[in-house]
C-alpha cells in the first residue's frame, strides 16, 4: 500500500520535541511570575535550549522567551519586567535537535486572533503536523515557525467561537502526543492528548492557585500539592469561576510513554500514580534477580541510572559505589550532530574514579543503550582506570525503534539495538557481559498506574500509525 504521508520528512530531518510546560492561575490577582519561573526551573531537565513565559492580567498577554536556560533567559531587567504583572501564566522549556534550535521556535507561542489573545506551550510531537501544515499553507495560511504548536494554534483560530469547542475540534484533527497549556487573557487551560502519551499534572498552591506542570517535581519547588494528573483526553479550564473538567473521547485507551520512567522524568516526580524513583529502583531489583553477576561493586551511570543501580545493589547484596564522576556543567552529549563530537562529549562529561574501580569486578547499570556511544566510552574509561571486569546491566529493553511522540531517539539506522544482537552489542561496547531488562519486567515497575503504556521504542507497536521513511507501521 502506498504511504499516504509521503510528505512527512524522514526522522532525521524532523524535529522531535522534548519539552516541559508549566501553567498557573492565581484567583486573588497576585502575580504568577515566581510560580512559573521556579516551576520551569524544576523542569529544566526536560529542555535546555530555550525558555519562555507568557502572562495575562485579564486584559492583555505579554511574553518573554529566548534561547538558553531558565536562569539565563530570565536574568535581565527587560525579561523580568515583561512578566512582572499577570495573575495567569504559562511557561515552556524546550530541547530540539540542532538544526531547529532557533529563536523563532521558542515557546510559548503567542498569537492574536478574532477571539483575542492566545498563548500556547506544548510538549509532544504531532505525527500529522506536516500534512496539516501543507493544508493550511494551501489555504493561504502564513506560518512563521517550525512548531507543531503553531499548527494547533492555527486550527483553533480557524475554528474560532467557543474556545473549548475549538480545542475539541483541534484534538479531533491532530494526531500525536501533546501535553498542552493554553492561555487567553482570562483563562488557563490544560489539555492532554487522548492517549496521555506525555504527562501533565494538576496541582494547587496553599493560596488557592491552580497549577499545571509536565511533572509533579515542579509543584514541590513552589510548595504546591499534586491534586491529580490531567487524564488522557481531558481538558481542564481554570478561570475566575474555578476549575472545570471536560472529558473527550479516548477510544484507543491510554498509552503513557514508558521512557518517561526509564530516562526522561525526574526521580522525584510521580506520574499517573507511579513514583519515578520507585519504578527505577524496582527496575534495578528485577535486573539483579534475573541477571546476577559475580562482582565486587555495583555502580550507576550518573544521573538517571543511579536509582536502578541502588536497587540492583540491594537485591544482589553487592555494595554500591561510585565509579564515574560527572561534570555538572556540561549539557547534553546525546544530540551532537557528529559521532566524534558525541564521543568527545562523553569523555568531558564523565570520568572514571580510578581509586574506586581499580582491580574491581564491576556491575555498571545504565538506563538505556541507544547508539552505544556512551556505554563503549565509559567501559573503555573504566578499564583504563583499572577495572578488572565490567558487567553492563541496562534497566530497559533494547531501543530498537525511533520515537515519533516526543523522545529524541535517532533514526533506526543509528540505533545499535536495531541491527545487532545482544551478544554483538556486548562485544561492540567491550563489556564482559550485557543484559537488558525485559519488557515484562519494565511493565511490572509501573504496575498500578492509572494508565496503559506506549512501548513503541522497544517493540515498534506505536499507538498511532506512523510512516517510517516511506514504510508504514501499525496501519
Ligand atoms: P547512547 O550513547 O546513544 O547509547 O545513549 C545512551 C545514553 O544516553 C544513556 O546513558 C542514557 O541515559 C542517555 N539517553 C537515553 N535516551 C536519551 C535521550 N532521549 N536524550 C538524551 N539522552 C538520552
Amino acid at each position: 500500500m502506498p504511504c499516504p504521508f509521503t510528505h512527512i520528512k524522514p526522522w532525521a530531518d524532523r524535529m522531535p520535541e522534548e519539552c516541559g510546560v508549566m501553567g498557573a492561575f492565581q484567583p486573588d490577582g497576585e502575580s504568577v511570575k515566581d510560580a512559573i519561573y521556579y516551576g520551569l526551573y524544576a523542569l529544566q531537565h526536560r529542555g535546555q535550549e530555550s525558555a519562555g513565559i507568557a502572562v495575562a492580567d485579564g486584559h492583555t498577554v505579554r511574553s518573554y522567551k529566548a534561547m538558553g536556560l531558565v536562569a539565563e533567559v530570565f536574568s535581565g531587567e527587560e525579561a523580568i519586567s515583561r512578566i512582572e504583572t499577570g495573575h495567569i501564566g504559562i511557561g515552556h522549556v524546550r530541547y530540539s535537535t540542532t538544526g531547529s534550535s532557533e529563536a523563532c521556535n521558542c515557546q510559548p507561542l503567542v498569537v492574536k486572533y478574532r477571539e483575542g489573545w492566545l498563548a500556547l506551550a506544548h510538549n509532544g510531537n504531532l505525527v500529522n503536523a506536516e500534512e496539516l501544515r501543507s493544508q493550511l499553507e494551501d489555504d493561504g495560511h502564513i506560518t512563521q515557525t517550525a512548531l507543531d504548536t503553531e499548527v494547533m494554534a492555527a486550527i483553533i483560530a480557524r475554528k474560532g467561537g467557543d474556545l473549548v469547542e475549538a480545542i475539541k475540534h483541534t484534538m479531533a484533527t491532530v494526531k500525536g502526543s501533546y501535553a498542552l497549556v493554553v492561555m487567553t487573557r482570562d483563562k488557563l487551560i490544560g489539555v492532554r492528548d487522548p492517549l496521555g502519551i506525555r504527562p501533565l499534572a494538576l496541582g494547587r498552591m496553599p493560596n488557592g492557585a491552580y497549577v499545571l506542570a509536565s511533572e509533579s517535581c515542579a509543584f514541590d519547588a513552589i510548595d504546591a500539592e499534586l491534586i491529580r494528573d490531567v487524564r488522557p483526553g481531558e481538558i481542564v479550564v481554570i478561570d475566575e469561576h474555578g476549575l472545570q473538567s471536560i472529558r473527550t473521547e479516548t477510544p484507543l485507551g491510554s498509552k503513557l510513554c514508558l521512557f518517561e520512567f526509564v530516562y526522561f522524568a525526574r526521580p522525584d516526580s510521580t506520574i499517573d500514580g507511579i513514583s519515578v524513583y520507585q519504578s527505577r529502583y524496582n527496575a534495578g531489583k528485577y535486573l539483579a534477580r534475573h541477571f546476577p553477576a559475580q562482582a565486587d561493586m555495583v555502580s550507576g551511570v550518573p544521573d538517571s541510572a543511579i536509582t536502578a543501580a541502588i536497587g540492583f545493589s540491594k537485591e544482589a547484596g553487592i555494595p554500591y559505589g561510585e565509579s564515574l564522576a560527572k561534570n555538572r556543567y556540561v549539557g547534553r552529549t546525546f544530540i551532537q550532530p557528529r559521532q566524534e563530537l558525541r564521543e568527545k562529549g562523553v569523555r568531558i562529561k564523565l570520568n572514571a574514579l580510578r581509586k574506586n574501580v581499580q582491580g574491581k569486578r564491576l556491575v555498571l547499570v545504565d538506563d538505556s543503550i541507544v547508539r552505544g556511544t556512551t556505554s563503549k566510552k565509559i567501559i573503555d574509561m573504566l578499564r583504563m582506570a583499572g577495572a578488572r571486569e565490567v558487567h553492563m546491566r541496562i534497566s530497559s529493553p533494547p531501543v530498537v525503534y525511533p520515537c515519533y511522540f516526543g523522545i529524541d531517539t535517532p533514526d533506526s539506522d543509528q540505533l545499535i539495538g536495531a541491527f545487532h544482537s545482544k551478544d554483538e552489542i556486548c562485544k561492540l561496547i567491550g563489556a564482559d557481559s550485557l543484559e537488558y531488562l525485559s519488557i515484562d519486567d519494565l511493565l511490572k515497575t509501573v504496575e498500578g498506574s492509572s494508565c496503559d503504556f506506549c512501548q513503541g521504542c522497544f517493540n515498534g507497536d506505536y499507538p498511532i500509525p506512523v510512516c517510517q521513511g516511506g514504510r508504514h507501521n501499525g496501519l
